[in-house]
């Protein structure tokens, strides 16, 4: 049964007032509760790569209350590293830093998620991708046994070109690395990486439809709030959670997906014979490269005459 991995980069993100992690607007929160409430409602176990690399309180606070209510809810909490704050706030990428100190963020934050949750990660996504050739001798160096940042989309990823080279997963210096998933627009020629919000629903479909294994999508603890801050969308019909219930019923019950952690999916691979699981990135047929760049589109025109209201959250 092929696997779908629902992820979440959960962070502050330069928000003020933890606004990353809550986004509370006009009452109401639209951040990690929100994300935690429609898991529940879709029978999704997500996995939270949760960024703990806050210098101090208010926003240290902020990350300890998100990781807590991560795990309270049962999901899978791992490491997202933006060390910047923690560490050197002149290089904010991990790839800015030497093996050896990767190495050292890595622990830092293990040991921050095992002092405020009882455990220690295992797996790992770099802020903004930025990973780089030292994160797999970091990662191997630091106890880590699966990582989720290589996305060929992304620039600021400096992972090997092998472990940018499609879809898949594939086992390096025994870490297994596993991509965000990428299709190529069929139109345009260009690489999509899985994003709820920034797909159109006919790509999210396709790519389900392509049987793609796993299929690892990308969300942000402030997608929904942004959602609501910038387009004024009201209701959930509006602001993506409609789209991801449909998602996860297309995948289980349209291709025959098992919805998983991320946890669970590297537990079962590396119990399993297999080394490497690779497919070349799909290619979209034109309507659905046509759907891309309607659904740009519409949010532009939606920023465009949205309520001004709604430019600034509250
Ligand atoms: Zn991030």
């Amino acid at each position: 049964m092929p696997s779908l991995i629902v992820t979440v980069d959960a962070e502050l993100s330069g928000l003020a007032d933890g606004q990353g992690l809550w986004g509370k607007f006009e009452g109401r929160e639209y951040g990690l509760q929100y994300l935690l409430g429609l898991f529940a409602d879709s029978g999704a176990k997500a996995t939270f790569f949760t960024d703990v690399y806050a210098k101090a309180d208010p926003d240290l606070s902020h990350q300890q209350r998100a990781c807590e209510a991560v795990v309270a809810a049962g999901h899978d909490l791992q490491l997202h590293t933006h060390p910047g704050p923690a560490f050197d706030p002149a290089r904010t990428q991990l790839r800015a830093y030497s093996a050896v100190e990767q190495a050292a963020i890595l622990r830092f934050g293990a040991e921050r998620i095992r002092e405020w949750c009882g455990y220690l990660p295992s797996m790992h996504r770099a802020g903004d991708w930025a990973a780089s050739p030292a994160t797999v001798t970091a990662l191997a160096a630091s106890g880590f046994t699966a990582d989720f940042s290589a996305c060929a989309w992304s620039r600021a990823c400096g992972l090997p070109t092998q472990l940018l080279s499609g879809n898949g997963w594939q086992v390096c210096d025994g870490v297994l690395f596993c991509p965000a998933t990428c299709i190529r627009n069929g139109l345009t020629g260009k690489l999509r990486r899985l994003d709820l919000h920034a797909c159109s629903s006919r790509e999210l479909d396709f790519v389900l439809a392509s049987h793609c294994d796993p299929v690892v999508l990308v969300m942000h603890s402030f997608s929904f709030f942004l959602e609501h801050v910038r387009f004024g969308a009201t209701s959930p019909a509006n602001d993506g959670s409609a789209k991801f219930r449909a998602l996860c019923d297309y995948a289980r019950n349209g291709c025959g997906y098992d919805i998983v952690a991320a946890a669970d999916f590297v537990r079962r691979q590396t119990q399993s014979a297999e080394r490497e699981a690779w497919t070349a990135f799909p290619v979209t047929d034109l309507l659905t490269g046509a759907s891309r760049l309607l659904h740009a589109a519409g949010r532009r025109l939606k920023i465009k005459f949205r309520s001004p209201r709604c430019c600034h959250p509250s």
